[in-house]
């Protein structure tokens, strides 16, 4: 690290800006937001003010001087934009009476250098990449701004209001530390960041006893809590903001072993991760067993999160899980994930639906041939009804027989999709007759089958199609 991020005091004095056109204006137009005064010297003739509000003219004083000999006396910081050969003069001025200056895009002439800046009110985050590239910080940026809750700045100035009382109240620095904590995480944190400074403001005031309140985790009367949380169909950048979030706040996970290992990476890093889930062929340790791990987690005081393919509640036992916990009396919420369907047809380019021609949409589950015995394929066989089959590979010779007696047409189209989202994906497309040899050529699952008319307009059935047409006329080329 050769800059050290350090964040300026904008009411400590004046924001020296030299410099024209329409550069200087981007700049100005910052600094006056994050409230910064502004001398404003023009290096080339007036200062055009074209584009500015007149609240922001307010906050600037048009200097007409120069700034290579005027009297910086007050002056914070130098800033350069637009300034030509001036600024690498001013550069000179500034480090010579020791001031900081950034000349815009000219590290050589800088001794700052300006963040790209995440702003929440008093939470700001600032992200430097050593002047290399702009647009790295740019992406680093987006990628704060999704995860920090809107108003993590609220946050911060809710601490702010009471840090003085509690403070007095609580001379000890470690029990007041857990104090902050157990407020920023329970109730009282999520009141403010959900827009109820008031509420929280009232649940703060009615503890009567702080230092039983920052105690009360280690005595183990905390309450734990258990959130379901739905992990997508593998690509980690299809969670939800939400599932980043809670995993980042869990401190025990259980998770299936469908997740894959990009996304258990985003757990924090100091949380538990206990694998769960069964696999094909594999018994995994029982639902009963996995409900008492939950409940007896939560009961300690942790947050707990139970990780799941997909989405929770689609063929993932989520109900039966909730159902559980709330027996036992354990508080629990649902973050819903982006089902195997959804990923599929996405990555394939599946319309799961289509106007006039395919209305209504089926998911169900086949996972032996016995559960595909039990299925009511009479209730299918409309032509405008996607059926999507979850667990469905072994049972793909009895979900066709079963079609085709209740008379769903042997030319429907069908795609099996393996692995989707992952970097293994693979599709094998074709009429509803050859299902279990399409199942044979995806290589291995977890894989769903999608059924109905909408897979003719897939991606792989498009390029399928295209290949035929290429050695159909290969084949007439004499
Ligand atoms: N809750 C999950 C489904 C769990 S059942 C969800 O919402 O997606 C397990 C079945 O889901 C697998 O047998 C397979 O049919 C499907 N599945 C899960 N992940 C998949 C993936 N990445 N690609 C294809 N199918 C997947």
């Amino acid at each position: 690290m050769r800059y050290l991020p350090v964040f300026l005091d904008l009411q400590s004095g004046l924001v020296a800006l030299v410099g024209t056109g329409e550069l200087a204006r981007a700049k100005l137009r910052v600094l006056v937001a994050a409230g910064a005064r502004i001398r404003w010297y023009a290096t080339e003739g007036a200062h055009d003010v074209h584009g500015l509000e007149p609240a922001q003219l307010a906050r600037i004083d048009f200097a007409k001087s120069d700034p290579l000999n005027d009297d910086l006396t007050g002056v914070v910081a130098i800033f350069c934009a637009g300034a030509g050969d001036v600024g690498v003069a001013m550069s000179a001025r500034a480090k010579s009476v020791g001031l900081p200056v950034n000349v815009m895009d000219d590290l050589a002439h800088s001794t700052f250098i300006f963040p790209a800046i995440v702003d929440r009110g008093d939470v700001v985050v600032a992200i430097g990449t050593g002047g290399t590239s702009p647009v790295v910080a740019r992406r680093v940026r987006e990628k704060i701004e999704a995860v920090l809750p809107a108003r993590i700045g609220d946050l911060a100035k809710f601490i702010g209001r009471f840090r003085k009382s509690i403070h007095a109240r609580m001379p000890e620095q470690s029990l007041r530390r857990r104090f902050w904590e157990r407020v920023i995480d329970g109730p009282i944190g999520a009141l403010v960041l959900s827009g109820h400074k008031d509420d929280a403001e009232a649940a703060l005031n009615a503890i009567v006893d702080p230092s039983a309140f920052a105690g009360a985790e280690t005595s183990g009367k905390a309450k734990g809590h258990v959130t379901l949380v739905g992990a997508g169909p593998g690509d980690p950048d299809l969670l939800t903001i939400k599932a980043l979030r809670t995993l980042q706040d869990a401190d025990v996970v259980f998770h299936d072993e469908l997740v894959s290992s990009e996304i258990l990476d985003r757990i924090r890093r100091d949380a538990s991760r206990i694998p769960v889930g069964r696999r094909v062929g594999k018994p995994g340790i029982g639902q009963e067993a996995i409900n008492q791990l939950m409940i007896a987690a939560a009961k300690s005081g942790q947050r707990v999160v139970r990780l799941k393919g997909g989405d929770a509640f689609v063929f993932g036992r989520g109900g039966e899980e909730i159902d559980a916990l709330r027996k036992a009396g354990i508080s629990c919420s649902v973050v819903p994930g982006i089902t195997a369907a959804l990923g599929a047809a996405a990555q394939f380019e599946v319309p799961l639906t289509l106007r006039r021609k395919a209305l209504r949409i089926t998911f169900l589950t086949a996972h032996k041939t016995d559960d595909a015995d039990l299925v009511d394929w009479s209730t299918l066989t409309d032509t405008q009804m996607t059926v999507v089959v979850y667990m469905g590979m072994s049972a793909a010779p009895a979900v066709r027989d079963g079609l085709l007696a209740a008379g769903r047409s042997a030319e429907t189209p069908v795609g099996v999709f393996a692995r989707v989202t992952r970097s293994d994906a693979k599709a094998a497309v074709g009429t509803l007759e050859q299902l279990p040899d399409l199942v044979a050529q995806v290589g291995g699952g977890p894989a769903i089958l999608i059924i109905g008319d909408v897979v003719a307009h897939s991606a792989p059935w498009r390029r399928q199609n295209l290949n035929q047409i290429i050695s159909d006329l290969l084949e007439s080329t004499p």
